[in-house]
């Protein structure tokens, strides 16, 4: 479809001149075709995902799991309570390392160490508890 550069008018595919104002149509019949192409094709941006998408977010969850981890670790080791201690290794080790795999870095690491420690520890008490 054709449109008259100067006034603006629609032209039919076939036209010399606009009906409007008689211009000459002969050069912009081709080129709202140019246009039409360069719609068709979208922009490069739209085919990858902005930067922020990329990098997966540190979320706060995952954090939280860490420095819950971190706490029953450090409750395994410190706190000279039978069983509860071996409980609260274990779930300080889970919740650690699952933290790690979302991400959450050295504060789920430490978790991870102090929860394993806690729970040799809480192991160690818990059977000299039971002899
Ligand atoms: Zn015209």
């Amino acid at each position: 479809m054709a449109f008259c550069e100067y006034c603006g008018k629609r032209a039919e595919e076939g036209d010399n001149n606009c009906t409007a104002c008689g211009a000459k149509l002969s050069v912009m019949a081709q080129q709202p075709q140019q246009q039409s192409q360069a719609w068709q094709q979208p922009p490069p941006q739209w085919q990858a995902p902005p930067p922020w998408q990329q990098v997966p977010p540190t979320n706060q969850s995952a954090k939280t799991k860490a420095g819950v981890g971190l706490g029953l670790g450090l409750f395994a080791l410190f706190m000279p309570i039978p069983f509860l201690d071996v409980i609260a290794g274990i779930v300080g080790i889970c919740l650690s390392a699952s933290a790690r795999k979302e991400g959450a870095g050295g504060l789920a690491t430490g978790g991870l160490v102090v929860s394993i420690l806690g729970l040799i520890s809480a192991i160690i008490f818990t059977l000299n508890f039971l002899i």
